[in-house]
């Protein structure tokens, strides 16, 4: 079987204390796990503290946005460029949170996993749909639209570098989880619409997370449909033993 990825969003929530206790449970706890690929996505603000903590480690750490461009004049704003040299792995690109309350637009998710590429950092580049998307039929043509505008001008080989999450919107944050065969179709449309748009081998490269309320209780049936390469976790990364049973639910 193919090794998962388990990434841990921790989105806007832990001081720095609560910050360095969680890295530095995680690593004990799992420094015995070696077949699971496993990264934690703090706050912008912890991520170096983090990235010591866990240098020598088997855990990668991300950052959860970047700005699209170099460097300039943007208050408050971080760049790609800034990444290299910090211990930083992964950056989360177009989260639904920022599609939905900072205007993230595909065309800036293009320019930011660009950005990022250039860099020598992983982008995770999200996509899924509302519910009212999927209730009106239009699951496949919001995420053909999110997957050709995020994507577009990259080749095949840096696509084969990259991660996906799927995170239908209508299951982060809210308990409700996508049932394996809605995970099942769509993982394998993307698979397809990759295999399509560059190279059948490029297609079968890319890790592709699924995300939306993935929790211990849950995380072994999802990890076992076919074309899902591990998850996305918002609220159960934020509680070691959770996070922990998650990733050992791949192993
Ligand atoms: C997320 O933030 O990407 C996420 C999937 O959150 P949750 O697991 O809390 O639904």
């Amino acid at each position: 079987m193919r090794r998962k990825f388990i990434a841990g969003n921790w989105k806007m929530y832990k001081t720095m204390p609560e910050a360095i206790e969680l890295v530095s449970e995680l690593k004990r706890l799992l420094a015995m796990v070696r077949n699971v690929d496993v990264a934690v996505v703090p706050p912008a603000l912890f991520v170096e503290p983090v990235a010591k903590r866990l240098a020598e480690s088997n855990i990668g750490v991300g950052v959860q946005n970047i700005h699209d461009g170099g460097f300039g004049a943007f208050t408050g704003e971080i760049s790609a460029s800034m990444l290299p040299g910090l211990g930083i792995k992964y950056a989360v690109v177009a989260h639904s949170e920022r599609r939905q309350y900072f205007g993230e637009t595909d065309e800036g998710a293009n320019r930011k996993v660009r950005a990022l590429l250039d860099n020598g950092i992983i982008p995770i580049l999200c996509i899924g749909e509302t519910l009212a998307q999927r209730e009106a039929g239009e699951t496949f043509s919001v995420l053909a639209k999110q997957m050709a505008g995020g994507l577009k001008d990259l080749t095949a080989g840096q696509v084969a570098g990259m991660v996906l999450a799927y995170e239908p919107v209508w299951a982060i944050g809210t308990g409700v989880t996508a049932q394996p065969e809605q995970v099942a179709e769509v993982h394998s449309w993307l698979r397809n619409w990759l295999a399509d748009r560059f190279d059948a081998g490029s297609a079968e490269q890319v890790i592709i997370q699924y995300g939306g309320s993935v929790k211990p209780s849950n995380a072994g049936e999802l990890m076992r449909v076919p074309n899902v390469d591990g998850a996305l976790v918002g609220g159960a990364s934020l509680d070691a033993a959770s996070f922990v049973a998650i990733v050992k639910s791949c192993v």
